[in-house]
């Protein structure tokens, strides 16, 4: 067996001797770490042939995972046993002199690229919590706060640089590599690593109304009353995240109001008039920053504080429905008031529709072009021996979201990688739908042998 020290490897090894090897397969989720053998840590992008190779050399060939910013809920940016690429210390981030694009290595975090787009006056489609990786994030589609005005973040993405399973790093764009180009913006990790993404920039964030307010749970009818009324006057410029949560220390449940309105401060000070006037917050703040790391940190004391293990899975939906997100209220009401889940979360996201839905379905192997949007449920939690009972309370408040949809729009909605809860839980027809057959064909150019096989793995055709 050859020696992984002895191949050249500018970047950092860790293996199950070293010291600091707990931290180096450490996640977000702790339910989501695996016992790697090997964790790489490249400086630059001629680190991951290396470790590419050294890899499928071994007898048997080590499984190998990406990571990103180590977020998503499912254990696949880890592997138990195999070598992990990550790419946390390829984070680096240049906007371009002319002001029009921002180049984003692989393993940045969506806060990385916020503290330079911001010195620099830009903006760009990006994460709402900055400790969010831009790898999977932009893999998997990427919602934002900016999707009303600008689409999903893969709308935005101009190029790319992958290393293939092969080793070789090739550049791909709507001209270079298109198949490849197509298939990494909705595809997830099965293409190869993504150590370079080239987005767009947009006039940075000169005002944003940001902030939380919240009632109690016996408003719920007039808070979601007022938030279908805001939503049909709803601008591009707008954002809502509407929570059920309970709060600490008491875990009182309630339901939060959370909007990021981007620009005239009074027009977006009255466009939530409302929020204050028909119904009554227990209690309420919202400001006005600048720029888009502040908005980015804006969830801090809620999300830094939150308990060791998390599943999280998402729901796409055509029509806001009253009686379906009451439905769900009541059911997440239950199941917080069970001791071990009470930190548990329902959300509703809502960007102004029109400008996702407008990218036809076959541009990009993001799944779901209809006009919608989403719900994620997490199910926040301490103890390792509910980790079965959290997934599958997930699984059943989601597919309640999805079934209620299929009832009033006539169609079922895939639910993307980046708000699916693993392989376990979803199928590939269910991430891909559509779009799979296109991706199968992709996955037998770039990767006949399937080096790419944590997560859905996608089988070529
Ligand atoms: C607190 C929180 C907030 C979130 N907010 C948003 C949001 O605002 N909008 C939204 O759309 N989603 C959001 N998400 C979901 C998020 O986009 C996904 O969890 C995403 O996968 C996280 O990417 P990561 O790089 O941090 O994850 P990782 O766990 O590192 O990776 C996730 C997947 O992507 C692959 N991957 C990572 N980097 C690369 C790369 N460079 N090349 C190839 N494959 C790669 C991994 O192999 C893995 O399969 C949020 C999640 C959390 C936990």
């Amino acid at each position: 067996m050859s020696d992984i020290y002895t191949l050249g490897i500018q970047g950092k090894i860790v293996t199950q001797h070293s010291p600091d090897f707990e931290a180096a397969i450490a996640r977000r989720a702790t339910q989501s770490v695996l016992r790697a053998a090997y964790i790489v840590y490249p400086l630059t992008v001629k680190d991951i042939p290396l470790a590419i190779n050294f890899a499928l050399a071994q007898d048997p060939p080590l499984e190998i995972a990406i990571k990103g910013g180590g977020c998503h809920t499912s254990s696949n940016s880890s592997t138990d046993g195999g070598l992990v690429i990550d790419l946390c210390r390829m984070n680096a981030v240049k906007v371009s002199e002319d002001k029009k694009t921002v180049t984003i290595q692989g393993g940045a975090l969506w806060g990385d690229v916020y503290i330079e787009a911001d010195k620099q006056g830009v903006a760009v489609v990006g994460g709402n919590t900055w400790f969010v990786g831009v790898g999977g994030y932009l893999t998997g589609g990427g919602y934002s706060s900016l999707s009303g005005e600008y689409g999903l973040a893969i709308d935005n993405l101009l190029s790319a640089e992958v290393v293939l399973a092969d080793g070789r790093v090739v550049r791909c764009s709507e001209n270079e590599e298109p198949d490849l180009f197509w298939a990494i913006r909705g595809g997830g990790n099965q293409f190869g690593v993504v150590t370079e993404f080239v987005v767009k920039a947009h006039p940075g964030i000169e005002s944003a109304l940001v902030g939380a307010l919240a009632y109690p749970a016996t408003e719920l009818d007039n808070v979601l009353e007022v938030v279908k009324n805001f939503l049909d006057k709803q601008g591009s410029n707008a954002w809502l995240n509407i929570g059920f949560l309970r709060m600490p220390p008491h875990y009182k449940p309630c339901i939060m109001l959370i909007p990021t309105i981007y620009g005239d401060q009074a027009a977006a000070t009255a466009s939530i008039q409302s929020f204050h006037t028909e119904i009554t917050p227990i209690f309420g703040q919202t400001g006005f920053v600048a720029g888009s790391n502040a908005i980015a940190h804006g969830g801090d004391a809620f999300l830094l504080n939150a308990p060791p293990r998390s599943s999280i899975g998402g729901a796409y939906f055509g029509e806001f429905r009253i009686d379906v997100a009451r439905e769900i209220f009541s059911d997440w009401m239950k199941f917080t008031a069970e001791e071990g889940f009470k930190e548990s979360l329902v959300m509703f996201e809502f960007a102004k529709r029109g400008k996702v839905d407008s990218v036809p379905l076959s541009a990009t192997a993001f799944p779901v072009r209809d006009p919608h949007w989403f719900m994620a449920s997490a199910a926040r939690y301490h103890d390792p021996s509910l980790d079965k009972s959290a997934k599958d309370w997930v699984a059943k408040i989601t597919s309640y979201a999805k079934d209620k949809n299929e009832e009033s729009t006539g169609k079922r909605l895939c639910t993307p990688t980046n708000w699916a809860q693993g392989p376990d839980y979803e199928t590939l027809e269910e991430v891909f739908g559509e779009n799979l057959l296109r991706l199968r064909k992709v996955k037998a150019k770039y990767d006949q042998k399937k080096v790419w096989r944590r997560g859905w793995v996608i089988e070529p055709l």
